[in-house]
């Protein structure tokens, strides 16, 4: 599987950050996780068939994580016509409001553009590719979902943090990762600080850990600091990043 990291940005987009979204390619079908980025747009810019595109996976209602599923979807209800994909939600509210949005702007929403409630007992899966939603605290506060996402393909493991708790405080370092082992750990940085998250990098399995969603970028230079202290690679990721596992 190949991982592109399209956007790495935090809430806020920087100069040369666009917000969370990672394409990962399987045996030519196309899946993404989160959709921050104006992400439709970048994935034409790199000549990807959008007919390739089977699902997008949020990991919670968050602007920086999912605007970018209205303007795909959009596109691909009224103008890419042999396009077929799952836009997955965590909220009814989010599917209500994007739906209401794409049917005021381009009428009536078509069966090829399917937009899905992730709960915690979904598991998607087709011939390349399993995704497994682990919930997360981030927005436990406000009584609301969010998910970290297990991967699974080509016999390789990847998990996507989503957004966590402030200062980890509720302790949703995804247990996953402190128990199995994992081929890459993509975790956010922008909720803690690498104080908070050390003690899980210590117990953390995973065979290499990405950094991404960092805010304040002042974090860049503590993360190059912690490479090879655990005894596996650790980095921040740049828009554009990819990786082949
Ligand atoms: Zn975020
Ligand atoms: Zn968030």
């Amino acid at each position: 599987m190949k991982i592109t990291f399209l956007g790495t940005s935090h809430g806020v987009p920087a100069a040369d950050r666009y917000c969370s979204c990672a394409m990962i390619e399987v045996n030519g079908s196309v899946y993404l996780i989160d959709a921050g980025a104006p992400s439709v747009d970048l994935l034409i810019r790199r000549g990807v068939n959008l007919d390739d595109v089977r699902a997008v996976f949020t990991t919670h209602l968050h602007g920086d994580h999912v605007f970018g599923v209205i303007q795909m979807a959009s596109l691909f209800n009224w103008y890419f016509k042999t396009t077929d994909a799952d836009f997955y939600l965590t909220e009814q509210a989010g599917i209500d409001v994007i739906a209401k949005t794409i049917e005021t702007i381009d009428g009536a929403l078509c069966d090829r553009v399917r937009l899905k409630l992730m709960t915690q007992d979904t598991v998607w899966e087709d011939e390349n590719i399993r995704v497994t939603p682990l919930p997360t605290q981030h927005l436990a506060h406000i009584g609301r979902p969010a998910y970290s996402y297990l991967i699974e393909a080509e016999g390789k493991k990847v998990l996507f943090s989503g957004d966590l708790s402030n200062r980890l405080e509720k302790e949703d370092f995804p247990a996953y990762a402190l128990e199995n082992e994992v081929d890459l750990m993509i975790s956010e940085m922008a909720h803690f600080g690498v104080e908070h998250v050390s003690p899980y990098l210590e117990k953390c399995r995973a065979k290499e850990l990405l950094f991404n969603h960092v805010f304040p970028l002042h974090k860049l230079n503590e993360i190059r600091e912690l490479d090879g202290k655990y005894g596996y690679p650790i980095r921040a990721l740049e828009d554009g990043d990819e990786v082949e596992l």
